[in-house]
């Protein structure tokens, strides 16, 4: 069987490459001066624009497929090495029979899902009010319930846990192999809570980053002082969103989910609730200038446009928007709707679905969606929220929650159905 069959595009025209650099990872032309297209090749220019990296036309199948069957530190073994220098055939022999077939699947049982691998990521981790200040992951506010105020709490880490807990138990009766990166709902992707690692691992991790020479000095002073919510935002929200992707990548999803519930933008401080709505998907893209700066982040870049990750992302997040629309009755976002769609994000041709480089769209390799399924602010979803009035396998959440992993969970058979399984069988 082929090995990668899903995700990587056979040798086309260059063309096809600019085209697709153009409508998904050039965010308002801000990679005109630093990736060039010719007709025999694609060029990464660096800062002194001189050429960094080149790829060949036909070198483009052979690297399509080490960059999603390779370990990101050997990638950057090999660019290191490859840079501007041509491949040979015995070297691009070697590659091929070296990859793992990693990406091809076993069918165990008849059930749908069976040998698929699908990763979940609840999005946040705080399960106390305290960790959810640190985080910012907080709703808090009065609301009338017919003559009565009534107090909102909303912690998005917790909604998005319970929400791929049931995505996870539907997922695994139709036979799919899932990961979720947190194993409860006091632990973040570390497998303890926030509060646990500030008391048993910030130091140990700061002094070996500090001995490694990853932090500078002045930082790792910072680090050690400040207050918590100055330390999650400064050092642990970043390093925690890298060890969800570590956790993921290692995993070798066919497919990855990752869940969050927005807030209304225009509603900032949050202190009532808001009559928007809305729903939107991210998928990877929307690359700046200063995005393309470690060879790291080249990887990923090259990734996006020489494999088929992001079309395939784009048909999984359509067709969660379609759940999102017509199931949960949630509008999808307009650009107007928020700054960050206008800002930082391309939008594609599908309603509600935009690219977005999130470190968790740009580090994963697997399609993806990055779902925003609501305003948790709205005056009716916050209510809606906030009961626990639907049980599922002895476990009490909101009947929302339960609307939203099932909306997820029809997008995600839809995807199998109408994408995965039919390119799967026409390249077999
Ligand atoms: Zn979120």
């Amino acid at each position: 069987m082929d090995s990668s069959v899903f995700n990587v595009v056979l040798s086309q025209d260059i063309q096809t490459y600019k085209e697709k650099f153009d409508k998904y990872l050039n965010l308002n032309h801000s990679l005109d001066s630093i990736v060039f297209f010719y007709s025999d090749k694609i060029i990464i220019k660096d800062k002194n624009a001189r050429e960094d990296i080149v790829i060949y036309k036909d070198e483009i199948p052979v690297i399509a497929k080490l960059l999603e069957a390779e370990k990101l530190e050997q990638l950057e073994q090999f660019f290191n090495t490859k840079k501007a220098r041509v491949l040979s055939n015995r070297e691009k022999d070697s590659i091929l029979i070296s990859i793992d077939e990693i990406y091809s699947f076993h069918k165990k049982s008849h059930l749908p899902l069976s040998g698929i691998r699908i990763a979940i990521d609840p999005g946040h981790f705080a399960n106390d009010i305290k960790t959810a200040r640190v985080e910012q992951r907080l709703l808090y506010f009065t609301i009338q319930k017919g003559n009565k105020k009534d107090t909102v709490k909303l912690l998005e880490g917790q909604l998005t846990y319970w929400t791929a807990i049931i995505l996870a138990d539907k997922l695994k009766q139709q036979g799919a192999e899932v990961l979720i990166t947190r194993p409860n709902e006091n632990a973040c992707a570390f497998g303890i809570s926030f509060q646990e690692w500030m008391k048993k691992r910030k130091d140990k991790v700061l002094d070996s980053l500090y001995n490694q020479h990853l932090l500078t000095y002045d930082k790792y002073k910072k680090l050690k002082t400040c207050s918590e919510m100055q330390f999650f935002n400064l050092f642990f929200k970043e390093y925690e969103l890298l060890q969800r992707s570590k956790i993921i990548n290692q995993f070798n999803p066919h497919l990855t989910i990752i869940i969050h519930y927005n807030v209304d933008e225009k509603n900032n401080p949050w202190k009532n609730p808001t009559f928007s709505n809305y729903s939107m998907c991210f998928i990877g893209g929307a690359f700046k200038e200063k995005d393309l700066d470690k060879m790291i982040n080249k990887i990923h870049f090259l990734r996006l446009l020489l494999t088929n990750q992001i079309e395939n992302s784009e048909k999984i997040s359509h067709l969660t928007m379609q759940y999102f629309e017509n199931y949960l009755n949630i509008n999808a976002a307009k650009k107007d709707d928020a700054k960050y769609l206008q800002t930082v994000c391309i939008p594609t041709h599908q309603k509600g679905v935009y690219c977005r480089n999130l470190l968790l769209t740009r580090h994963i390799i697997s399609p993806l969606v990055y779902g925003e399924s609501m305003c948790q602010d709205n005056e009716k979803e916050c209510k809606a929220l906030s009961e626990k009035n639907f049980e599922y396998n002895g476990y009490k959440v909101p009947k929302r929650v339960y609307e939203v992993a099932d909306a997820y969970y029809n997008s995600i058979i839809r995807y199998f159905e109408e994408v995965f399984f039919k390119n799967y069988s026409s390249k077999n």
